[in-house]
């Protein structure tokens, strides 16, 4: 077998935030994939990096009184947590915004220029006169052209769905200082992308077959082939000070290579800060010709990027090699909702480690969810607690506590001999179960190589099924209580005992790049060094793969089953975590002398609100679901006082209600609002009530 030799990299995230679940999802996927890769002895570098550069950083950083530097530093420094606690294994982290990715970018440029691909335009754009600075289009707001919708942003109406150029918006204004922006003139640098050639040498890089899931090539042809005002446009890589980014070299003016164009050559720049501290030659993987593949892992937003400007930039640097695959993914959503960075919602990672949930659940949970397609997947929280603790406690780890006790008690905590019938010249053992995973191992492989996890894993558990089948026939127990008077009992239990252990060896094997933790801890107990896929190859010998008279090591639980109270607790802490999940949209409610503006606090809608109903929630043992009056209308609430009100005994009563809160969709139904009550340190939660006389709808202010 060859050793393929491989560059793989996952998305750079945009360093204005802490990782979610989406980022996650990614970088589980791209592991196993790496994983699978190196247990079939393939050399690969697996590398990602911060994308630190552009406007939105610079203002966040702006915002939050630090300098970019300082905000991307204190941003990077929450990486490991997430990558270490999801067993997520990068070779190496780096920046954008780093020595490497600067000296490279600069080269890029003056190669596309010295190409002809790179031409100076002037074009007028919009310009805030306070601020000082050019505004993209996020960062402009006004009324629609079409439908007259106040406060829509700069490119398109969010009430008629009109799509305009900020230039047609009425009555314009600057999001960042509320001025009037006026049109303003600047010479910018656009990359060539309409030039026949570079048309021309991208039609054949995406047609290439196995380069591009069908469903990305389609979309990636659409844009380039595209009609009149659709046809692919040149590329604007350029943008005035201030910005946050490389300088463009070789001109006078203060002017910056766009975040877009520094941010894939970040695969690069990590690549080359990994090899020069391993002193790993950087060229070979990324030079053509030189045998070594490029594969990237990028989400569906993404892919205009990573088909079109990215193999183009390096085509015509006329130095580097293009990429050997793009392998596209969805987005997760939860219970059905959409994943959204703005609004927050979804499963916050660093809150699913804190409540001591298992990393290897949510790494199994996503692997059998995921295959090769682009479409989205979804986190639901019952199919979650099944899925983990029947595919993985009931099936998987149940062979080994099934099987152990009796390999200890039985056989000296030694492997009996496996026994064997020559099953068409192939060497196939006699039990079933074991036989099964044998020929299997051959499409759970190519599950994995194709990225076919859900796959993968099916098959994985139809092995599992077989042997725990196996041993449901045999039943080891009632075999053992005569084993050591009757021969052919014995005979039997050692058959059952041998075929079982190996299975789960193969089982082992098999899910070893999707819970490498828990492979580790099953590997000790085989005392089988660690496992290769090599390992389990036709034809198959018994005596390589779990040779007789093989001792074992102590079996000790491999896996907790997952409590569902703890997804409970995931789902419903949603509203805790939102301001972790969106640091560049927190309001400003703790400034940063801890105090805050009548105006801060005139934006808590708060009202008297009269409890007409509250009831138990099937299923969460700290809500109750409350019904308000506020005067105008009802609201339902879920409030986490079933541990300390009775229901019925809040019927009727006063309280005061959060009017304005964003509604939160919860397990079991929407929450469009908050009650308020006081807790400390000790148990115990008060809820609030105004004096008597206040009535229902009274603004609390
Ligand atoms: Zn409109």
């Amino acid at each position: 077998m060859t050793r393929r030799r491989l560059f793989v990299t996952t998305a750079l995230p945009y360093a204005n935030g802490p990782f979610h679940i989406g980022h996650i999802m990614e970088y589980i996927q791209a592991d196993i994939w790496v994983r699978f890769q190196r247990m079939q002895d393939h050399v690969v570098h697996f590398i990602g990096a911060d994308d630190a550069h552009g406007a939105p950083i610079m203002l966040a950083a702006e915002k939050a009184g630090k300098s970019p530097e300082v905000f991307i530093a204190e941003v990077a420094r929450g990486r490991k947590q997430y990558l270490d606690g999801f067993h997520i294994e990068f070779d190496n982290w780096h920046s954008t915004h780093s020595k490497e990715n600067t000296e490279l970018s600069q080269d890029f440029y003056r190669r596309l220029k010295a190409k002809g691909l790179v031409y100076p335009k002037t074009i007028e754009q919009f310009y805030d006169p306070v601020k000082g600075m050019f505004l993209a289009d996020r960062y402009i707001k006004g009324e629609c052209p079409n439908c007259g919708a106040k406060d829509q942003y700069g490119d398109a109406c969010e009430n008629c769905s009109s799509v305009y150029s900020p230039i047609k918006l009425k009555n314009p204004y600057s999001t960042l200082s509320g001025a009037k922006p006026v049109l303003k003139a600047s010479e910018h640098y656009f990359f060539k992308l309409s030039d026949p050639e570079c048309k021309k040498f991208l039609r054949e890089w995406i047609n290439k077959p196995g380069r591009l899931q069908s469903q990305v090539a389609n979309k990636a042809k659409e844009w380039l082939e595209g009609k009149d005002e659709k046809t692919l446009a040149d590329w604007d890589i350029s943008r005035d000070a201030p910005y946050f980014g490389i300088r463009i070299p070789d001109i006078k003016e203060e002017k910056y290579l766009y975040v877009w164009l520094d941010a894939p050559i970040g695969y690069f720049a990590s690549l080359k800060n990994y090899c020069d501290r391993k002193s790993v030659e950087f060229d070979d993987f990324v030079k053509p010709d030189r045998g070594t593949e490029m594969i990237h892992f990028i989400g569906k937003d993404i892919i205009y990027f990573h088909t079109l400007f990215w193999p183009a930039m390096l085509h015509f640097s006329g130095l580097y090699k293009t990429p050997d695959q793009v392998n596209v993914h969805g987005f997760i959503g939860v219970s059905g909702e959409k994943m959204s960075k703005s609004r927050g919602t979804g499963i916050d990672p660093l809150r699913y480690l804190k409540l001591g949930m298992n990393p290897e659940w949510l790494r199994y949970y996503i692997a059998a969810k995921l295959n090769a397609g682009v479409e989205d997947i979804d986190f639901n929280p019952d199919d979650f607690v099944a899925r983990v603790n029947s595919d993985l406690i009931g099936k998987y780890v149940n062979i080994g506590s099934r099987i152990a006790p009796f390999l200890s008690k039985y056989f000296n905590n030694r492997m009996p001999g496996i026994p064997m019938v020559d099953f068409r010249g192939r060497g196939i053992p006699a039990h079933t179960g074991l036989a099964v995973a044998i020929t299997h191992s051959g499409a759970i492989q190519s599950a994995f190589q194709e990225r076919e996890f859900g796959k993968a894993a099916r098959l994985i558990m139809e092995v599992a099924d077989t042997i725990n089948g196996d041993i449901d026939d045999f039943e080891p127990w009632s075999l053992a209580k005569d084993a050591s008077t009757n021969a052919a009992s014995r005979e039997k239990l050692e058959h059952i005992c041998a075929s079982s252990i190996a299975g789960f060896k193969a089982l082992t094997l098999f899910l070893k790049p999707i819970l490498p933790a828990l492979a580790t801890d099953a590997e000790k107990y085989l005392r089988c060094g660690t496992l290769k896929w090599q390992d389990l190859v036709l034809p198959f010998s018994a005596e390589k793969f779990l040779s007789s008279g093989h001792e074992f090591g102590e079996f000790k639980p491999l896996m907790t089953r997952v409590d569902p109270k703890q997804v409970t607790a995931l789902i419903e802490g949603n509203e805790d975590t939102r301001q972790v999940n969106t640091p560049t949209t927190t309001p400003a409610v703790a400034t940063e002398s801890g105090t805050i503006t009548i105006d801060d606090f005139n934006k808590i809608n708060l009202r008297v609100a009269k409890i007409v109903n509250a009831q138990h929630v099937e299923g969460a043992d700290k809500l109750l679901k409350l019904t308000l009056d506020l005067g105008s209308g009802t609201m339902t609430v879920f409030a986490g006082i079933r541990t300390v009100y009775d229901p019925e005994k809040l019927k009727g009563r006063l309280t005061v209600a959060v009017a304005n809160l964003a509604p939160r969709k919860m397990k079991f139904g929407v929450s469009e609002g908050m009650v308020l009550a006081a807790s400390g340190d000790g148990p115990g939660i008060y809820l609030l009530s105004p004096d008597s006389g206040a009535q229902p709808g009274m603004r609390v202010k």
